[in-house]
Parts: structure tokens; sequence; C-alpha cells
């Protein structure tokens, strides 16, 4: 029988962070590659899904999702951005930030135009462009001064008369970096000029260090008219697997998004989005305390890495670490990833499969530091061993 995928998916095999994970269970390493925490988000969160669900509230919500979710996702944009979004026509509920990401490429990107993602890119964002059957262009962030970075003028040039859309992602996975006033005016700026939608994931935004701020693109001039803000539950209460997300645009967006999602999944789940709509205005303490926690678990991974022999770039947000193998003597990803289990007992992410150019990030791996402290610690000991 001949290939069954059909030809635009076929570049897409399995995902690194299922390869990865499987491979954490067979060999028994310690996974800090795939990016999701040991501990669980605020208990009374999650007593209100468990209540939510023992209540019998486990019928389909309405298909743009519970209003009470829907209004305090407006009231978080409003009090954390100054932005105003109506609950009713500018605020749709997804499964996980990446329905949202699926549900407007596949509402807003024809077949031919073409979509600019910065690379190292999350992998959804170029699987997702292929089944819109769009092409994606990719700018190049680098190493510069400590964080990764793009050149303006590279940003410029990846503009076409196709280019459509352009994917944001600050805080950045898997980088950390979190793009400045001055980053996010240049891309602006090429919004404006060329007539371009922008399409935000912000799923990290309360997860920023030291003096870092998340800047919505969105609060920029002209932008929020041609903004399709993205966030979720997962990274800021502590719960990936509860995928709930959200959609924030001007009404002819969301509108695009829900007609896709409406044949995707159809509704996202109830119980959770009653948990979330308590989490988003009761929790915000406890997210300022897994922001701190994840800072120092931050500085910890990185001065173990540092110990073993990595050299690292401190992130200024999410939690993952990217770090150089060259001093260790290795100088491909992929295979030390591959092969990190067996000589290491740990589990990592190699930063290449993220970019198309995957020799600007070939050596490079990515860490997670969402663990509990004694595991990055027994992490890092183990990691020791590659010591030449
Ligand atoms: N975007 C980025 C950058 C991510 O790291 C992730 C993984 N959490 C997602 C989107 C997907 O989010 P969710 O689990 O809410 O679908
Ligand atoms: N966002 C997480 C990461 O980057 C995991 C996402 C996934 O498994 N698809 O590690």
């Amino acid at each position: 029988m001949s290939e069954p995928l059909v030809r635009r998916m076929r570049e897409f095999g399995e995902t690194i962070f299922a390869e990865m994970s499987a491979l954490a269970v067979r060999t028994g390493a310690i996974n800090l590659g795939q990016g999701f925490p040991d501990e669980s988000g605020p208990t009374a969160m999650l007593e209100h899904a468990a209540d939510a669900i023992l209540a019998g509230d486990n019928q389909y919500p309405p298909g743009p999702g519970v209003p009470e979710l829907r209004e305090a996702v407006a009231e978080q944009r409003r009090a954390r951005y100054g932005l105003e979004y109506d609950p009713a026509t500018e605020v749709f509920v997804t499964v996980g930030a990446t329905e949202g990401i699926a549900a407007a490429l596949l509402g807003l990107a024809e077949p031919g135009d073409e979509v600019i993602v910065f690379e190292p890119y999350y992998d959804s964002y170029a699987a997702m462009i292929a089944m819109a059957g769009a092409v994606r262009r990719t700018v190049t962030l680098r190493p510069e001064h400590g964080r990764f970075t793009f050149d303006p003028d590279e940003l410029r040039a990846a503009v076409t008369p196709r280019t459509k859309l352009i994917m944001v992602n600050s805080p950045h996975n898997p980088t950390g970096t979190v793009f400045n006033r001055a980053e996010l005016e240049q891309i602006a700026a090429v919004c404006r000029e060329h007539d371009l939608v922008a399409i935000t994931d912000e799923v990290y935004e309360y997860l920023t260090f030291d003096d870092a701020e998340h800047i919505s693109l969105a609060t920029l001039d002209g932008m929020r008219e041609r903004t399709v803000v993205i966030s979720s539950t997962g990274k800021t209460f502590s719960v990936t697997g509860w995928k709930t997300g959200w959609v924030c645009a001007p009404a002819p967006f969301v509108n695009a998004v829900r007609t896709v999602a409406q044949f995707v999944t159809f509704t996202a789940s109830a119980p959770y989005q009653r948990a979330t709509a308590y989490a988003l205005r009761e929790e915000g303490a406890w997210v300022e305390k897994l922001r701190k926690s994840l800072q120092s678990k931050r500085d910890r991974l990185i001065s173990g890495l540092d110990a073993a022999g990595f050299e690292t770039l401190r992130p200024q947000g999410t939690y993952f670490v990217q770090a150089d193998i060259r001093p260790l003597g290795f100088t491909d990803g992929l295979e030390l990833a591959r092969a990190l289990p067996e000589r290491a007992g740990v589990v990592a992410i190699p930063t290449q499969v993220f970019y198309d150019h995957a020799e600007a990030g070939a050596h490079f791996v990515r860490f997670a530091f969402c663990k509990r402290e004694a595991v990055i610690d027994e992490a890092v000991e183990r990691l020791r061993r590659l010591a030449p």
C-alpha cells in the first residue's frame, strides 16, 4: 500500500516531546525534556474542578466557552494589559492554546499564504501551517549578549507580497527570550506597514524573571485590531493536562477561529473552564509564588549545568534553559539528546528540531526546570558524568 499520510504532513513524524518522554519512561531517566511541572496548581482551583464534576457540570458547555470564563479572561486582559475585549464576541475558549493556534491558522491562512515564524519555533506552528496549506518563512533567533534575538533586517526581508500572518511567541519557548519593547515595536511596524495579522502565543505570560516584563503585542499602536492573542491555563496554573485555552481578538478574527474550532472539538471541557475562571480571578498570589519559585529553580539548574560543563543562557521567561554542549566536546544536540539517558540518566530536548536551518541550533539542548528541587539536583549530579 502506498503511504496513506497526506503529503503535506509527511515531514512531521512523532513530536520530539513524545519521543523524548517515551525515552525517559523506557530508560528510567529524569525527564527534563517535555515541559510539564511535577506539582499541581492551587488546591482551591483543583477543588473547583472536582466540585463542578460532582455537581453535574458534565455536559457540553456553550460553543464559545462558559460565560464566566470569557468574562474572567476579559477582566484579566483589562487588569493586566489595559486592553478591552467584549466577552460575548471577542473572547473564545479553546482546548488548550494548541487548539487556538490550530483554529487561528486554519481559519486565517489561505493555501499559499505565507506565515512568518521565529525559529526555533514551537512545533505545532509548523504542523498547522502545513495543514492549512500555507507556507512558513522563518526568521532566525540567535544568541546575542546572553539572549536569543532577531535581526530586524532579516524580519523585513522575510515579508513578501504573499505574507499574511506572523506568529509571535513571547515569553519564547524554547529560548526563554522575552521580547522587549524595541523588538515588539519592530514587529508591530512590519505588521502595520504590510497589513499583517499577528498571532501571539502568550502561554508563558506570567512566567517572567528578574526585571523582564511581558508586553502583549496587542498593546502597541494599531496592533489590537490586527492581533489574535492566545493563552491558556496549563503553564500559569501548573495544569498542563487540563487543556483549557482562549483566544482574544476583534470579532471577525474570533469568528474565523470559532468557525474552525466548532468542527474540530465543538466545545472545550466544562468543569475545567469553571475552575479556570475561578483561578484567573482569585489565584494571582499563587501564580506570583510560582513565578518566584521558578526563578530560583532556574538559577539552581543553571549553576548545576554550568558546573557540569555546559555553557548556559539565563532565560528571562518560560521554564526552559538553553545549554550549549560544545564546551563538553559535543557538536550535535540531537545525537546527544538521544544518547543522554544511557550516558547520564537525564532527558533533554534537542533545540535543532525547532529550526528549518538546523545548523543554527545544532549545538543547543533544552532543559526544563519546572521540577522539584531534589529532582533538579539529582539531574545535575548525574550530568556531571559527561565531563571529559
Ligand atoms: N505554545 C507554547 C509556546 C507552548 O510551550 C505550549 C505548551 N504548553 C503550547 C503553546 C500549548 O499549550 P496548551 O497546553 O495550552 O495547548
Ligand atoms: N510545551 C511543552 C514543551 O515545550 C510540551 C508540549 C508538548 O508536549 N506538546 O515542552
